[in-house]
């Protein structure tokens, strides 16, 4: 071969290769631009669109979407408290668990790379109106618990194969399970307080507080502390079937009416979802079941009115533990913990024996 000819080859081949290494390290500062703000990013609404436009843009995706874990509607919370309407965040979902939305999310702990299929998927892009080719799923981990979904879908058939290595989609799910983490954990404390903030009672943390220092009491009068533990039967179809919001206004007007019959000295909080609970200072377990009885039957008796075309029928399911801390007992935080649990036993077979109904511990 000519020498000419030769160096012109290599030439063309070294233009090749500085074209493919400028574009790598294109990709790598945008890589390292886009991580750099999602750790950086200040608030929960700034890092969910970071996580789903952000990353269109970033990648030259067709769609990204992001599911994310929060049965106790604790995140969609944060987020109205900040003033977002959760429903308005695009190509993001909050759901209950992620099992059942799509076959891959089955023992979900690795990127999974693949063709998209109607059946499979296109419940992960709602919104999507043209036909994707491949998609990537990608498990947010915290923990080793599994938090969210974040999925991408392209238009190409060849980006995402289950040929090609995961480890780069598995550094992106880490960096946005961590940012996620890290911003819900950051709002948390910005509002968590002592107060729920749906319904105005106190939440699980200062009952946890308020549960020692009436256990330390009990113990001092040698009187009876009753815990009652409800949970309102069947919510989670108000949910499905009206939405989020409609079961927040369902929760928050059963609240109205359980505050209606506790009394002054009487400790309400909201346990978390849809439980709440009750301490009873100074009450017998006789006088507590006449209350719960009261309480469930406020609920149960007239429908729940919901704005003007919605009237719900709800019940609750309620359980009553008691106790009187012997005096020589010392760890009255595990004795606070014994008498959710046993309230909580008591509720469970409230349930089994057919919910909208109170139940003993025994
Ligand atoms: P059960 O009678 O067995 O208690 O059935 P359930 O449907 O009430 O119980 P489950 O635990 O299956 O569902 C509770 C639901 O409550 C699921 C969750 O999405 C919903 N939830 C929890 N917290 C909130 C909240 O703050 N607002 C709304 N709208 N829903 C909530
Ligand atoms: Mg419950
Ligand atoms: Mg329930």
């Amino acid at each position: 071969m000519q020498p000419e000819h030769e160096l012109s080859i290599l030439k063309r081949r070294l233009a090749v290769l500085t074209k493919a290494a400028v574009k790598n390290e294109t990709i790598l500062r945008r890589t390292r631009e886009r991580e750099m703000s999602l750790l950086e990013v200040e608030s929960l609404d700034a890092l969910l669109r970071l996580l789903v436009s952000g990353l269109v843009e970033s990648y030259g995706l067709e769609a990204v979407t992001l599911f994310i874990c929060d049965p106790l509607h604790e995140i969609r919370h944060l987020l109205l408290h900040d003033g977002i309407s959760p429903d308005r965040l695009t190509g993001v979902q909050f759901v209950d668990e992620l099992v059942g939305i799509a076959p891959q999310f089955e023992h979900y702990i690795r990127p999974w790379l693949g063709p998209f299929t109607v059946s499979d998927h296109a419940r992960l892009f709602p919104q999507t109106e043209v036909a994707l080719a491949s998609v990537a799923l990608i498990p947010l981990m915290r923990h080793k618990a599994l938090i969210g979904s974040l999925n991408f879908g392209s238009l190409d058939r060849t980006r995402f194969t289950p040929y090609h290595a995961a480890d780069f989609l598995d550094h992106i799910g880490t960096i946005a399970s961590f940012s996620l983490e890290n911003t819900i954990n950051r709002a948390k404390l910005i509002h968590s307080g002592l107060t729920d903030v749906l319904t105005g009672w106190h939440n699980r943390r200062y009952l946890q507080d308020r549960l020692c220092g009436e256990l330390a009491r009990a113990q001092r009068n040698q009187q009876p502390l009753t815990c009652l533990l409800l949970d309102i039967d069947h919510f989670k179809r108000v949910n499905d079937a009206h939405g989020h919001l409609v079961g927040d206004a369902v929760l928050r007007k059963i609240a109205q009416r359980v505050e209606v019959q506790v009394r002054a000295s009487d400790v309400a909080a909201r346990f978390g979802g849809e439980e709440f609970t009750v301490l009873l200072p100074n009450t017998k377990t006789s006088e507590a079941l006449d209350m719960a009885e009261r309480i469930r039957q406020s609920v149960a008796r007239t429908p729940i009115r919901v704005g003007d075309a919605c009237s719900l029928y709800m019940t609750l399911s309620i359980g009553i533990a008691s106790l009187i801390p012997d005096r020589e007992e010392a760890d009255l935080n595990s004795l606070g913990e014994g008498l959710l649990t046993q309230a909580d036993v008591a509720l469970y077979r409230a349930k089994s024996a057919g919910r909208n109904c109170v139940q003993l511990s025994v």
